[in-house]
């Protein structure tokens, strides 16, 4: 009642022949956006939900570090399908409505030169707590965040260091709406409140070449329909090229369809006084030989049927793993030298085309005692000091400018010698898509944030050209149509607890095959591992020890004692008759599942992702139309259409492949859970095709395929 009275007087105050004034607005058949001309916020409604997204007003940084709230000075113009207002620091703010698809693009010109950032959206776009309202995060692989916990915090995401894409999507009671943008100089603020009621709100902070940012509201949806609606925008800025589209330029990007990535570390050297070795001597360990290198591709291929697969050795230049960079030949004397290298390759490429041979390289860290050590190569910081970058196994590393790093690999003694020596298949360049970017000062080689993204694809684009395949660390989209191999995203370590869902996988997923980080393997007591690449159907990167670690010296050795122990209770897939050595029945097991899943899905995206049940222990995924995948985490069982599901089950359904680790699939009951895989080898449908391969990793025998139970001991083919 109140509220309406004071409507009625305000009105009573105008002069009797005006209505109302019209708020400033640019519309059209899915969204209208108004404009408060007294404070500059801006309102967005979806007309296709209802839902009215409060973008707030603008707000400006100076230099001295206060805040100006933004007033529009004078008129706000709309013409056509633009609405411009200046304010009374000079700076134009400008909305663009754009109709296909419906969306509004905010932005602002230069501005005044004692403006350092413009918060474009301040505290805007909030949400309070509830199952269909949550930001969805490009972090890494993608996170959720909902307004709930008792803490107060802020996330602040800063260029690509600190998000992998450059968009966000905001949910609200079940209404979608994507948020992009095209600078790297645009930060994503996410501020939690909990005082006067649970509320997050979202900031964009813009400086230097940042100047806009895109809103498109998406009707009903979720972070999956988000992610959907990100690929044209991703693929109109040049970050999205398929696997497909890429087979068409090498057709040997196939050869990572399915490829386990078995990474040793050949030769350690960690110099004294650092946080790896803190004592005042060096401490020197070879963990293969060259050698040993090759064995061990040989085991995987012979002994465990192994036929897709990266060897990728780190470690083996000249000072050891992070050592002396980029002084990296000849190939580490401890480990055999580069006669030792030479035979290395030379044996792993003769287990043919599956069997990838690459070297880990690093064209970002330059280290003092290295021969070469020279200071014009070094980004500098303004007041024209050197860049220090990371303290690793070599001591403190200086950052090479990456508008520099293409001359250092491209010197007779780096990339063109390894190549006539060893003949690398891919090359993996360490921290391209890990490190945030950088900007340098030196005045023979400035380098803004937009530069160093640039100058680093440049990076990518070499020594994809001089090898072939080319991977680097973690990932990143502007890396995706510039490499073959994201090593890190699939890490899913989670520092604060993080929902993680696949924002990046589903945008990205059949452009870029992705791994975990190598300090983060799979092993054989985290099954979680294996069901996280089995939902979002990426290769592992396996952990495996020292040596010839699979023979019986090996195990009762000393040296293997000293390594992890094994928590056998949590050996899930570590079982069954293929191996007497746990490490290789677990990736016999796991690599038969998610090799044939990694065939079979390798060109097709990412179609939907759910969290099944309410404690989100059950998860399912979709790729392209026909491969269905569950697989549960929690500890009760989870029933499916087709099977019982007990802890770390999963099943994963499609024509041309079935696996699954069950207690029940078909109409048969399993006395013991059981892994099998079941995957026409000609290309057809399981049901007519005429060859099949039944693999049994362990647990009941028996199968039930085409109507009839069989009983499978190991393997069994059917052909016709
Ligand atoms: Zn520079």
């Amino acid at each position: 009642m109140k509220r309406f009275f004071a409507v009625g007087l305000v009105l009573s105050l105008l002069p009797a022949c005006s209505l109302a004034p019209k708020k400033p607005r640019l519309e059209n058949h899915a969204l209208r956006l108004e404009l408060d001309r007294s404070d500059a916020s801006a309102r967005l409604l979806d007309k296709r939900t209802g839902e009215v997204w409060a973008l707030g007003s603008p707000r400006l940084v100076m230099k001295d570090k206060s805040t100006v709230a933004v007033r529009p000075l004078g008129d706000v113009t709309v013409r056509g399908e633009s609405l411009t207002y200046h304010t009374e620091q000079g700076v134009q703010f400008q909305f663009r409505l754009a109709n296909d698809p419906a969306a509004i693009e905010c932005s602002f010109d230069k501005g005044a030169s004692d403006v350092e950032d413009v918060l474009l959206v301040d505290k805007g776009l909030q949400i309070g707590l509830g199952t269909d309202s949550y930001y969805a995060l490009p972090y890494r692989m993608g996170i959720l965040l909902y307004a709930d916990g008792n803490k107060p915090y802020t996330r602040r995401m800063t260029n690509y260091g600190g998000y992998s894409m450059a968009m966000l999507g905001v949910v609200r009671n079940g209404s979608a709406m994507l948020t992009t943008w095209d600078d790297p100089y645009t930060t994503i603020v996410a501020d939690y409140a909990t005082d006067p009621q649970r509320t997050l709100s979202l900031s964009l902070s813009l400086r230097r070449s940042a100047h806009s940012v895109h809103f498109q509201p998406l009707g009903h949806g979720g972070y999956v329909e988000i992610a959907k609606a990100y690929r044209p925008i991703a693929r109109q800025r040049g970050y999205l090229k398929t696997l497909a589209e890429k087979m068409k330029e090498n057709p040997g990007v196939a050869r990572m369809f399915g490829a386990a990535d078995f990474k040793p570390f050949v030769l350690s050297r960690r110099v004294a006084n650092t946080p790896y070795n803190q004592t005042g001597k060096e401490r020197v360990s070879v963990n293969y030989t060259f050698q040993e290198c090759a064995d061990l591709a040989e085991h995987f291929a012979k002994d465990l049927g192994v036929d897709r697969a990266l060897l990728v050795l780190a470690g083996w230049i000249n000072g050891g793993y992070d050592n002396r960079h980029p002084d990296i030949l000849p190939a580490a004397p401890e480990a055999g030298g580069n006669q030792g290298l030479i035979e290395c390759s030379r044996r792993v490429q003769g287990l043919g085309s599956g069997w990838v041979f690459g070297l880990h390289d690093n064209y970002q860290d330059f280290y003092e005692n290295a021969k070469s050590w020279n200071e014009d190569y070094i980004m500098k910081n303004p007041d024209q000091s050197l860049q220090a970058g990371g303290v690793w196994a070599g001591g403190q590393a200086y950052l090479i400018c990456s508008r520099k790093s293409v001359d250092l690999a491209s010197r007779p003694q780096n990339v063109p010698m390894v190549k006539k020596l060893f003949n690398p298949d891919v090359y993996f360049a360490d921290t391209v898509f890990a490190s945030p970017l950088f900007e340098c000062s030196d005045s023979k080689h400035p380098l803004t944030w937009v530069d160093d993204l640039h100058y680093r694809t440049q990076l990518c684009d070499y020594l994809r050209k001089q090898v072939g395949l080319f991977g680097s660390e973690e990932g990143m989209e502007w890396g995706v149509s510039h490499a073959d191999y994201f090593e890190g995203l699939m890490s899913r370590r989670r520092p604060n607890n993080d929902i993680i869902v696949p924002l990046f996988e589903i945008v990205y997923g059949d452009a870029v095959s992705i791994y975990t980080h190598q300090s983060d393997r799979a092993s054989v007591d985290n099954p979680d591992y294996i069901l996280d690449h089995v939902l979002y159907a990426e290769m592992p990167v396996y952990r495996f020890g020292r040596h010839h670690y699979w023979t019986r010296a090996a195990q009762s050795s000393r040296q293997q004692l000293t390594q992890r122990p094994i928590d056998e209770s949590r050996a899930v897939f570590a079982r069954g008759g293929h191996s007497t050595n746990l490490t290789d029945q677990f990736i016999k097991n796991t690599y038969e599942v998610l090799s044939s899943l990694g065939r079979v899905t390798a060109l097709l995206p990412m179609t939907d992702h759910r969290f099944v049940t309410p404690d989100r222990k059950v998860e399912s995924t979709r790729f392209g139309n026909e491969v269905n995948i569950t697989v549960n985490y929690g500890q009760a069982d989870y029933t499916t259409s087709r099977a019982v599901l007990p802890q770390y089950g999963f099943i994963i359904e499609s024509p041309a492949l079935v696996a699954f680790y069950a207690r029940s699939y078909g109409a048969l009951k399993y006395s013991e859970p059981a892994l099998f895989v079941i995957r026409s080898t000609d290309g057809q449908p399981l049901d007519s095709s005429h060859q099949v391969r039944i693999y049994h990793g362990f647990g009941d025998k028996r199968v039930e395929f085409r109507g009839n139970t069989l009983e499978v001991e190991t393997e069994r083919i059917f052909s016709e």
